[in-house]
């Protein structure tokens, strides 16, 4: 399976970060993966322009499960779409937590992304607390199972195991955890898509960085990565994207 790496510099980023974008042509030229950024909504458009050409789409971090109507402040998948994005993640940890998304929501969210045509990456992931009391691989696929809509396919959607505990803290599972909880999330996948689930990618995030990522990409069922502070960098972001073999 090709491998997916995607970049989510969350909340950072202005014009002046679009070099980045360029930088990042450059870096990867003919890459042998899939290569995806998503900036802050107010550089979506412009990113696409710089990446036009090139091996690496732009998508948003989040949308409206509604196609339009009075929800101020939000942005809609066909919005989106209509500005070059191609992908969309929808239930990060940041946002289950910051806006209490319940799993419902997420695949209502998803639902909207795969009607404007875009490719959604669910997060699921557990806390630190639910690992340690045992939880993870519980948590995990109730999060799945209730965060993908019936739409769902392979070419539409892939899935991100992001553990809370990882993101943003230089904290990574074991290897031995990452195939656990990835061997965990394709059964889940295989169950509701049969043949189709043994296609979807499923990334891992949470602290990936040039060190560490030819391990985890080295992980059964890793197809990729979703990256947060090490996609700001295109050198360090070519990196990790260099590790996959
Ligand atoms: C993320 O934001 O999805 C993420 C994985 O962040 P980081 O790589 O910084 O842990």
């Amino acid at each position: 399976m090709r491998k997916l790496i995607a970049g989510n510099w969350k909340m950072n980023g202005l014009a002046s970060s679009l070099a980045e974008i360029e930088a990042l042509r450059g870096l990867t030229g003919e890459a042998t993966c899939d290569i995806v950024v998503f900036p802050p909504l107010t550089l979506v458009e412009k990113a696409v322009e710089r990446a036009l050409g090139s091996a690496i789409s732009v998508g948003a971090q989040d949308c409206h499960a509604e196609f339009a109507g009075a929800y101020t402040g939000d942005i809609s998948a066909a919005m989106l779409a209509e500005i070059g994005a191609r992908f969309v993640i929808v239930g990060h940890s940041e946002r289950r937590s910051s806006y209490l998304e319940a799993d419902c929501a997420v695949a209502a969210k998803a639902a909207a992304a795969h009607r404007a045509g875009l490719t959604s990456i669910i997060c699921v992931g557990e806390t630190r607390q639910q690992r340690d009391e045992g939880k993870a691989i519980e948590v995990v696929r109730a999060q799945l199972e209730g965060s993908i809509p019936d739409c769902t396919t392979s070419t539409n959607t892939a899935i991100a195991y992001e553990p809370v505990w990882a993101i943003g803290t230089g904290l990574v599972p074991s290897i031995a955890e990452i195939e656990e909880v990835h061997a965990a999330i394709r059964h889940v996948l295989e169950e509701r898509l049969k043949r189709d689930g043994t296609l979807v990618r499923i990334l891992y995030g949470g602290s990936v960085k040039a060190a560490n990522a030819a391990a985890i990409f080295g992980v059964p069922n890793v197809d990729g990565a979703l990256v947060g502070g090490a996609s700001l960098k295109a050198s360090e972001f070519s990196d990790i994207i260099s590790a996959v073999a």
